[in-house]
């Protein structure tokens, strides 16, 4: 049985891809189904050798079967790892430095992570055009709306989604986009499982309006933070443990009160319900940390928790950031793999 399944491709990983919490949960399960299958296989052709059945050939058999299924349950590890092995493309890095404010207010070794993430997301899911062209600044900001809300989660799988469909405009309910809907953004329910829709001209207005409190995309991704516990009711349990929940819905129920009484600047859609108003508060913690801990500082504590991500320290990055503009990305920029030398000296190079 193979027990390193890079050498079997050949492949050199890249250093930190290895061993991460869900390469070994998935090399621990592969394992354990295929010794299982493997002994079973094995037990069956010990008992078929009096009908003719060579023991050799049997066992040879269940040897295969073994392999075979450690080979298919390990396949996304050697999926993934291909993916991180591509240089970081220069038009996604400069995507990022132009619209992506919380990408540029990383320190350098939480930027390289946040890419590799990126890499994963656009390397996994599918982000398909529905009438309208998904190109690079579309696809980016798509995948970092998916990486911002569960930065502080290193090991977060997306299995909650595989697909994101992009509609050239809002739509409604029939995501007819016919002109005077309303709808910018969706998690889909029923045969839509696993699905998001997004309207494009929305999700690039979200990031290039950084500081509007406004974004669909982490709107959306929110909603599937909160959903990864089956259920999304706006107790996302994943950054909230037992003893947190009550207070949590104490505070939503405070927070909307407030919102009712005309007394907040938390947009009023969250209203709607928890769930909304978790994904409201959500596009509020992103675009404004700084805002929202003097505003609201019982939410951003709480919602920081959650999402296990210290805002508040990066507030002033932000800031700066913020200020600064778009940075564009050329030649002479620091090379997005991370190595501290500039792009054409480093992974323009090699391409
Ligand atoms: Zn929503
Ligand atoms: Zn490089």
């Amino acid at each position: 049985m193979p027990t390193n399944s890079s050498s079997a491709t050949g492949e050199t990983p890249q250093p930190g891809t290895l061993g991460t919490a869900w390469e070994r949960r998935t090399v621990r399960t592969a394992v354990f189904f295929a010794i299982s299958a493997g002994l079973a296989a094995g037990a069956l052709a010990w008992l078929l050798q009096g009908s003719g059945l060579p023991l050799w050939m049997g066992l040879v058999g269940a040897a295969v079967v073994g392999w075979a299924i450690y080979a298919g349950m390990t396949r996304k590890i050697r999926r993934r790892r291909r993916i991180l092995a591509q240089p970081f493309p220069a038009e996604w890095e400069a995507a990022l430095q132009g619209d992506v404010v919380f990408f540029r207010a990383l320190a350098p070794e939480e930027q390289v992570r946040f890419r590799r993430e990126v890499q994963i997301f656009i390397g996994e899911k599918h982000i398909t055009g529905i009438k309208t062209e998904v190109d690079t600044r579309t696809l980016v900001l798509a995948a970092a709306s998916a990486v911002i809300p569960i930065f502080g989660f290193p090991d977060w799988e997306w299995d909650q989604i595989s697909e994101v469909l992009i509609y050239p405009g809002r739509f409604d309910q029939n995501f007819d986009v016919e002109g005077g809907q309303s709808t910018l953004g969706m998690v889909g329910t029923g045969f839509m499982n696993r699905m998001m829709v997004l309207s494009k001209p929305d999700l690039l207005q979200g990031f290039r309006n950084a500081e509007d409190k406004r974004n669909v995309g982490l709107h959306e991704f929110a909603h599937l933070v909160d959903k990864a516990d089956g259920s999304v009711d706006g107790v996302p349990a994943v950054g909230l443990d037992r003893q947190a929940i009550g207070p949590w819905v104490e505070l939503v129920r405070r927070k909307m009160q407030e919102i009712e009484d005309g007394d907040s600047d938390l947009n009023r859609y969250a209203l709607t319900n928890e769930a909304e108003f978790f994904a409201v508060a959500t596009e509020y913690l992103f675009e404004r940390p700084g805002l929202m801990r003097r505003k609201h500082p019982e939410l951003f504590a709480m919602m920081q928790k959650i999402f296990a991500q210290d805002l508040g320290g990066r507030v002033a990055a932000l800031r700066q950031e913020f200020k600064r503009g778009p940075v564009s990305f050329g030649r002479n920029s620091p090379c997005p793999c991370g190595s501290g030398l500039k792009y054409k000296k480093c992974c323009l190079r090699k391409m």
